[in-house]
């Protein structure tokens, strides 16, 4: 079983980083373009090596799918039946340029961006609203735990980011200058590191284009509670 902690594409350690690296959830059911037998994602992708891959457009074609569709039939791996169901997550897409497209939420005020090359980017409405400011969103994240590939000693709490990459060996595959990183915690039994990162949201100047004007004239979705 490949280590969902690694990147499924290069192998090497992936701690996750909006917007540089992020995760596939196995019950996704995206197929897994990298792998030499036939399995689904399940993990990190470093976006680095997402835009370099030869099967980035397949990745594409396959992300966009699930983002658009409700629940379909998919082919469990080995062709037998009965199929496997996927719960895609339902979203029409509103925009389709050269570099990448835009989806939206039918029932919430969400919005994902896709790169052709594959990295995706996931906005709520204050981050598209700052764009029709022309602030640049950060990408805030949650507190993400980390399960380090190899023992770094319990100073790890006291690295930075490009120094904690720099000792995974995977800085080349990330932008760490521009993120504001902060570890929280450390459990050595487990080599379970907690950290917050926000980075800044880079989309490409037609999605930006887009989304700025497209917020002018959208309405919130309302609930019926509120
Ligand atoms: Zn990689």
């Amino acid at each position: 079983m490949p280590d969902i902690n690694e990147c499924q594409i290069c192998g090497a350690p992936a701690p996750l980083i909006s917007g540089q690296c992020e995760e596939v959830a196995g019950y996704r059911l995206l197929r897994d373009p990298w792998a030499s037998k036939p399995s689904f994602l399940d993990g990190n992708l470093h976006f680095s090596c997402l835009t370099e891959s030869d099967q980035s457009a397949l990745f594409f074609d396959e992300f966009t799918r699930m983002l658009r569709a409700g629940h379909e039939e998919v082919d469990s791996l080995d062709g037998s039946l009965p199929p496997l169901t996927r719960m895609g997550l339902g979203m029409t897409q509103i925009f389709s340029g050269a570099e990448c497209c835009v989806f939206q939420s039918g029932v919430a005020d969400r919005w994902v961006v896709v790169k052709r090359t594959g990295p995706w980017f996931r906005l709520g409405l204050e981050d598209v609203t700052e764009l029709g400011r022309t602030i640049t969103p950060n990408l805030t994240s949650d507190v993400v735990p980390y399960r380090l590939p190899i023992d770094l000693g319990s100073d790890v709490r006291e690295l930075s980011l490009p120094g904690l990459l720099s000792a995974l060996n995977v800085a080349d595959r990330y932008e760490p200058d521009c993120v504001e990183y902060e570890a929280i915690d450390y459990y050595p039994p487990k080599l379970l590191l907690e950290y917050v990162a926000r980075a800044p949201l880079r989309l490409p100047e037609e999605a930006v284009a887009f989304l700025s004007a497209y917020i002018e004239r959208y309405t919130p979705v309302r609930h019926h509670d509120e």
